[in-house]
């Protein structure tokens, strides 16, 4: 990304601070007039002293100058302070205003994006962190440098220059001529540095995580005994690591070494040159200070050139990344117009294939009905594309080809929002939030009240348990057992009371007995809605009102348990395996005896 596009880019962002923007402009540009008075009243202060000795008029003579200029830079330093606060203040503001916005904005539209976006490899949700907080680092840290420290400091720069021209043109071409040397030798500087820079900052993260792989797998190395082979590793690293250190330790004292003598340099040609001037009667003796504290203001923002460079140079590498995820428009989620009343539930699918972003294909040529106020169970093996098409009825993705109808309506043309309104979805782990029990179970309604709260946790056989807790419904959820968390997901359900279900494998994660616990909570969310089930459970399958078989993406059979079955096909072949699996003569036996 070029700088301009980078500012281009970040304009919307400062836009709206603009008076903010003027008012540190304009504090810099006062500010920029004050840091050269110091100059101008060393120069009075010498030729007037020089004046009064050559007269011989003694101290009473002094006095008066001394008090005048003891005034003129109290009264300067006075209105420095405001001005320098001022401008460091509002400068900051614009900072975190600035950073605020960019991470808000981001997670707004991080959210609006479709499922696809949050799936593919490139957006892991740890890159997609580190992209986001690098870019937010850089671009503010960009921000700050612009309005903080570059442009105060070269704005001295500029105005101690003009005064150096105005004073004798060959002095201001002295500090003109220094300028172009300094940036080289910076531009080098922050060449060489920058790679050394970035190789420090991955040692420095391996070394960190280096340390917490260690710790995780500690009983695997001290079971094989190899504490002396990771510690050698971590010595390699450790080595390679001073060794970086150490070259940019070195390589920053050549260029600061090399920026200093420049400098120096610079300082010499102009005493000589002011020298020269005073000698043959042109200049008074003040000007020799004179032109070395310009000549310092000069100097001093090219002092840090460097870093700057630097630090603009990583700000245009992060916040590429970060203004693709600010800028990927076409993941926006789709949304049609249609905004439903009450949904039945019946889902027809014609001809539906899908693939996924990255190439996948996981369904072929689908037709299917999934009728409503029913119970339909998908079946098939792992990987047969059940779950995908849990992700296509509830929109969370659209088919590659192919239609899919709800109550004879495209889904494309259901306004998404609305339509997710109407549905539900227990899976086969739900994210429990950081918070307590009654926060969670109210997720699936904002503002329910406890009573509400209490009906939905009794319905879901949940409301018992948590009385036994020590704090009841202010217990923190995510404490609950894998049984009991998931039975807040489906009191979550009953607040939220959608027209149509899906479960996806909801007591995988389960024992037994959880499994069976739960049981009654699922058949009475189950009770008069449409629902889809994924399940390798045989009761739960059972229990369907309608089979679908899905084999490698394709339907393969379709209809009640019983017709189903006695095709003697690949739904047989599952349903006898899972009831071969149960021992089901020797638990009868058990169970007898
Ligand atoms: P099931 O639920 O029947 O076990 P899935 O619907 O999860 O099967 O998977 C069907 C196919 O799609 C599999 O080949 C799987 O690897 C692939 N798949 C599932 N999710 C994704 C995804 N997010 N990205 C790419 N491929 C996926």
């Amino acid at each position: 990304m070029s700088l301009g596009n980078l500012f281009k880019q970040l304009w919307p962002f400062v836009k709206p601070y603009r008076t903010l923007v003027i008012a540190t402009l304009i504090l810099t540009a006062i500010g920029s007039f004050a840091a050269q008075v110091n100059a101008i009243i060393l120069r009075y202060t010498v030729d007037h002293l020089n004046d009064i000795v050559s007269k011989n008029q003694g101290l009473q003579a002094g006095l008066s100058l001394l008090v005048t200029i003891s005034i003129i830079l109290l009264a300067k330093e006075i209105v420095n302070s405001f001005i320098q606060f001022g401008q460091k203040f509002y400068g900051e503001k614009l900072r975190i205003y600035v950073s605020r916005d960019l991470a808000q904005q981001v997670v707004e539209k991080v959210l609006s994006y479709r499922m696809a976006f949050y799936t593919s490899a490139e957006n892991e949700s740890g890159k997609l962190q580190t992209r986001i907080d690098r870019g937010i680092e850089s671009l503010t840290r960009l921000v700050q440098n612009f309005f903080i420290d570059i442009l105060p400091l070269f704005a001295n720069s500029i105005v101690a220059l003009a005064l150096m021209f105005n004073a004798n043109k060959y002095v201001g071409l002295v500090g003109l001529c220094i300028v172009p040397i300094y940036f080289y030798i910076s531009q080098r500087q922050a060449k060489k540095l920058g790679g050394f820079r970035r190789r420090m900052r991955s040692y420095r993260e391996n070394k960190s995580s280096g340390i917490i792989s260690l710790i995780e797998s500690v009983t695997v190395i001290k079971s094989f005994v190899k504490e002396k082979e990771e510690s050698e590793k971590q010595n390699a690293l450790q080595l390679e690591m001073t060794n970086n250190q150490m070259q940019t330790r070195k390589l920053s004292f050549i260029f600061d070494g090399a920026k200093n003598f420049v400098e120096q340099i610079g300082i010499v040609i102009i005493i000589i040159l002011t020298a020269y001037f005073v000698l043959n009667g042109s200049m008074t003796v003040g000007a020799i200070m004179f032109h070395i504290l310009l000549f310092n203001n000069v100097t001093a923002p090219i002092r840090q050139l460097h870093r700057i460079y630097d630090e603009v140079n990583d700000a245009m590498i992060y916040s590429e990344g970060f203004f693709d995820i600010m800028n990927a428009g076409d993941e926006t989620e789709r949304s049609g117009n249609f905004i439903p009343g009450a949904i039945k539930g019946k889902y027809e699918l014609r001809n539906v294939s899908f693939t996924y972003p990255n190439g996948t294909p996981a369904l072929h040529n689908v037709n299917a009905t999934i009728e409503a106020g029913k119970i339909t169970a998908l079946v098939g093996l792992s990987g047969a594309g059940k779950s995908t098409l849990i992700n296509l009825l509830d929109k969370f993705y659209e088919p590659t080809t192919g239609e899919i109808f709800l109550d004879g309506i495209d889904l494309r043309d259901y306004n998404t929002k609305e339509l997710r309104k109407e549905v539900g979805l227990v899976l086969q782990k739900n994210h429990i939030f950081k918070g307590s029990i009654a926060e969670n179970i109210a997720y699936g309604k904002t503002h329910a009240t406890h009573a509400e709260i209490e009906e939905a946790a009794q319905k879901a056989n949940l409301h018992e348990q948590v009385l036994l807790l020590p704090d009841q419904y202010a217990s923190d959820a995510r404490l609950l057992s894998g049984g009991q968390q998931q039975r807040v997901a489906i009191a979550r359900l009953f607040l939220k009371d959608p027209s149509v279900i899906f479960l996806d494998e909801p007591t995988a994660s389960l024992d037994a007995i959880a499994t069976e616990q739960i049981k009654h909570s699922l058949d009475a969310i189950k009770r008069s809605r449409t629902v889809v089930i994924i399940s390798h459970s045989i009761s739960q399958i059972i229990d369907a009102d309608k089979i679908v078989v899905l084999e490698k993406g394709k339907v393969v059979e379709q209809g009640t348990h019983e017709i189903v079955y006695d095709k003697g096909g690949a739904y047989k072949k599952i349903f006898d395996a899972m009831a071969h699996s149960l021992n089901i003569e020797k638990i009868a036996r058990t169970l007898n005896e």
